[in-house]
């Protein structure tokens, strides 16, 4: 089974890794794919540990996992992440100029929520807590609904493929 993150790799080789708690995300990138695959195996806890501490204060368990029932995650694309790729550096990244350091991710994710389909994009923030990385926040700048494309019609995620045959399968 390919990791919904959509690295092209088994889902026990990628994000799994991490929801399972058998390695650590090592970068703001890793962090929100394996977030996002937490979502579309509703892994409801790991969604719920991966928050910045201050921001965990606002969410509950009942709710990040009602909303993962309700919803299906079809697709992810990652536009640009910043490039801190190892966790070593959190020194750095904890001391001094935090401001300067946008650890950051920007995505695309199409989704279906209660048998509509929409498109999101986010910028998520990301820290390091507990030499760990941890979700902050998020700006969301789209989140709209999509019309469902007749079944032999391309699918609106851009994959060249027919709907039947990708996000509508
Ligand atoms: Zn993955
Ligand atoms: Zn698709």
């Amino acid at each position: 089974m390919q990791c919904p993150c959509g690295s092209n790799i088994s889902f026990k080789q990628c994000c799994f890794l991490f929801i399972n708690q058998q390695a650590q995300a090592r970068s703001p990138e890793q962090l929100m794919r394996s977030r996002y695959s937490a979502y579309a195996k509703k892994s409801a806890d790991y969604i719920y540990n991966t928050y910045a501490e201050s921001s965990r204060a606002h969410q509950s368990l009942t709710d990040i996992l009602a909303w993962a029932k309700d919803t299906k995650w079809l697709k992810l694309t990652i536009n640009s992440a910043s490039e801190y790729a190892d966790i070593n550096i959190k020194k750095s990244i904890n001391s001094d100029k935090k401001e300067d350091r946008s650890n950051t991710v920007c995505f695309s994710a199409y989704y279906q929520h209660q048998g509509t389909y929409f498109i999101m994009k986010e910028t998520s923030r990301f820290i390091v807590e507990d030499s760990q990385w941890r979700y902050l926040d998020g700006e969301v700048s789209i989140n709209e609904e999509l019309p469902t494309p007749k079944r032999n019609e391309l699918c609106f995620c851009y994959s060249n493929k027919k709907f039947k045959q990708c996000c509508g399968s």
